[in-house]
């Protein structure tokens, strides 16, 4: 039986994740969850799985989560919040594998503690390694612990290297949608709207990370994810667009051979692909039906309609500080742009000029959490500084 721990219960990952444990029963379990603010989604959670343990963002909404469940008659459980809660979950005894399923970076901590803890890393949220790939897989490495990717491209390159040999690895090929905006102008992404990049072709998601593919910055986030998860430089990670979705992601090995992974997009698969590791399950879903997919199209990625890939590229190649810039200033921009208050090809200009600034300042040290926070901070001010219409809703 395996044990897990999932943080971000409601969200997205989090429910798919619950899936993939009600479709085995007898293989996996749940022992202790946390959730951010949703109460009424975690209370029917926490009703059905019967964790050990929980957890939710703010003592006010644990204690509406609490009441929702005792209300309908369900179990008093074991409960924290804030911090303390993510590091008590990350942590439960009786967990073999964590699920980081949470978006944002309230989880650093958690992911540090739960290595220490020894557990295995399932790891889904894409900030935790962009903003500190560097500690978390020096910290996994110094304690033995495995770290499984969640996020399809990244499981999908897991699948693929099965254990070679690191010098057999010529490069990654990460696959990208194109997302909504796919051909389109760099005249017409001046007009598009929240609602246009909202409407992914191929994965449902949040909106996030529904935006950071339309302007591509999912896959920048991403290669950054990939130098950290599989030890390899800058220059041995390529993207290509590949719009039906079908191939996950590709190893190049040094003799030219390319080996890939396809599926159903269906993150089901990468989350059950971490339970089960190294064993394969079968999964409750549709075959992938080939015939029907009818044809596979690789593009090369348009970078100077969609800079933000670019500048991913840029920051994996610069100061160490620089991913955390581009992580904090796309966080921004995006919100900023969900809320109507700048145009999308704002986005990566707002980006560019928060990674000019902090390079004009000079370099800063990333040794530990506390420096990737304030280098966060200072990215969150600097950019917000720059967009007067948030400035002015602050
Ligand atoms: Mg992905």
């Amino acid at each position: 039986m395996r044990r897990v721990a999932i943080l971000g219960a409601t969200g997205s990952i989090g429910q798919s994740a619950l899936a993939v444990v009600a479709a085995h029963p007898g293989r996996v379990k749940v022992v202790a969850m946390a959730a951010g603010e949703n109460t009424a989604r975690f209370a029917e959670q926490i009703i059905e799985v019967r964790p050990e343990r929980i957890a939710m963002a703010s003592a006010a909404a644990l204690a509406e989560v609490k009441a929702a469940v005792r209300a309908r008659g369900g179990p008093d459980v074991e409960s924290a919040s804030g911090a303390e809660g993510l590091i008590a979950i990350a942590t439960h005894p009786d967990a073999d594998v964590v699920l980081f399923a949470s978006s944002g970076t309230a989880a650093l901590d958690a992911v540090l503690a739960a290595i220490a803890a020894g557990k295995t890393i399932a790891i889904a949220n894409k900030e935790i390694l962009v903003m500190a790939g560097a500690l978390v897989m020096k910290a996994a490495r110094e304690r033995g612990v495995l770290v499984l990717p969640v996020d399809s491209e990244h499981n999908a390159i897991h699948q693929c290297l099965h254990g070679r040999d690191a010098a057999e690895i010529k490069r990654l090929i990460l696959t990208a949608s194109g997302g909504p905006f796919r051909g389109v102008s760099a005249a017409q992404l001046e007009s598009v709207t929240p609602q246009d990049a909202l409407r992914h072709p191929t994965w449902r998601m949040g909106q996030k990370i529904t935006i950071d593919s339309a302007t591509l910055m999912n896959k920048g986030l991403e290669v950054i994810e990939a130098r950290w998860l599989f030890d390899v430089g800058p220059k041995q990670i390529d993207v290509v667009v590949h719009p039906q979705s079908v191939v996950h992601s590709m190893v190049e090995l040094t003799d030219g051979s390319i080996i890939a992974q396809l599926g159903v997009t269906d993150m089901q698969l990468p989350i059950q692909y971490a339970f089960s590791y190294p064993k394969r399950w079968t999964a409750p879903l549709p075959p992938l039906d080939l015939v029907r997919a009818g044809r596979l199209d690789f593009e090369q990625p348009d970078t100077a309609c969609f800079p933000c890939l670019g500048l991913a590229f840029r920051a994996l190649e610069g100061d160490p500080g620089l991913p955390i810039v581009l992580n904090a200033a796309n966080e921004v921009a995006v919100s900023a742009f969900l809320n109507g208050q700048i145009g999308f090809p704002t986005i990566g200009h707002l980006i560019r000029s928060g990674m000019d600034e902090y390079e004009r300042l000079g370099s800063r040290s990333v040794q530990n959490l506390e420096d990737v926070r304030a280098i966060d901070s200072w990215a969150r001010a600097y950019v917000a500084a720059q967009t007067p219409a948030i400035q002015s809703k602050s």
